[in-house]
């Protein structure tokens, strides 16, 4: 069946108010649009697990500062559509900016200390929008589940935190960054790579991968991890360092020296060119992770 495409608030809200009311389970994938395979894989997991589908595509003007790509990223409403059809999705959720923040609009989430460190650093402003944009969606959407990657690792914890703060009834699935062959993660920015940095960009994988070998042989030293990290994104003198940190996958906490048994979280955000990429791999004790064997 064709997907079908809702544009406004009140008529997504009654729809899905509908499907509840019918015993219908829905799960919503929020997306910025131009789909790849990361959002696929998200599309299809939901697909598997709710009767109802709603992917939604808005690029968020609250969420972007104004030095950053909001007039640039790429759309593609034609291409998104079919990706959402081919994945077995039901419904395609698009506001307008208007639709979403009509003028006097003017309360915004304002997210706590998680969101300060790592990306918090360079985009202030970032949390806040993605919390806002997020609870509306989930307000115009009404779903049981909701999708997200673990590609943005402290998005997710930031609207874990919203969520238990806010006891908002939404269950929160999160499913593994999708890669490119030689590593890199799929994004919707890598369109804006050259040919070189294309090729240099696998360096964040390789750092982060480094770094699980690391803790896989047993070192806890929170500075020994990040040089590790840092000495590898290195290699290229045109790539720029925001941050490349060791932090406990749960909480975000960064103590020198990490427990044996914790999990451990590594975040690489670097630029190259005009382009700001983040990626990030988790360490958990016990399990070898797949791409090392
Ligand atoms: P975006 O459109 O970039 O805002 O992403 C929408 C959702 O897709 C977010 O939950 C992202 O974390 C997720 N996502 C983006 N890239 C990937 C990827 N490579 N693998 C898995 N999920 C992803």
């Amino acid at each position: 069946m064709a997907v079908q495409v809702i544009s406004t608030i009140s008529e997504m809200q009654s729809i899905s108010e509908k499907l509840r009311l019918n015993g219908k389970s829905i799960g919503v994938v929020p997306t910025m649009g131009y789909l790849h395979e990361g959002h696929a894989r998200l599309i299809k997991a939901a697909v598997l697990e709710n009767d109802i589908v709603i992917v939604t595509i808005f690029v968020n003007p609250l969420q972007f500062a104004a030095n950053e790509d909001l007039s640039s990223y790429p759309r593609n409403f034609k291409r998104d559509i079919e990706v959402v059809n081919d994945m077995g999705g039901t419904i395609v959720f698009a506001p307008s900016v208007e639709e979403m923040y009509p003028e006097g609009f003017d309360t915004t989430i304002k997210t706590g200390n998680i969101s300060l460190k790592f990306e918090g650093v360079f985009r202030p402003t970032h949390f806040d929008g993605v919390a806002t944009v997020v609870m509306k969606l989930f307000m115009a959407t009404k779903p049981h589940s909701a999708y997200f990657g673990q590609k943005d690792y402290q998005q997710v914890t930031v609207l874990r935190q919203l969520i238990r703060d806010l006891r908002i009834d939404v269950f929160i699935r999160v499913l593994d960054t999708v890669r490119e062959t030689d590593g890199l993660a799929k994004s919707s920015r890598n369109v804006y790579l050259s040919t070189v940095e294309r090729e240099k960009a696998t360096i964040l994988s390789k750092a982060l991968t480094l770094a699980i070998k690391a803790a896989l042989q047993g070192e806890r030293r929170r500075d020994t991890l990040n040089e590790i990290m840092k000495n590898e994104l290195k290699s290229f003198e045109d790539i720029h360092i925001d941050y490349a940190s060791a932090a406990c996958a749960e909480t975000l906490e960064e103590p020198p020296l990490f427990a044996p048994e914790g999990e451990i979280v590594f975040l690489v955000a670097v630029r190259l060119g005009k382009t700001r990429l983040i990626d990030n791999m988790v360490y958990r004790p016990g399990t070898s992770p797949e791409f090392l064997l």
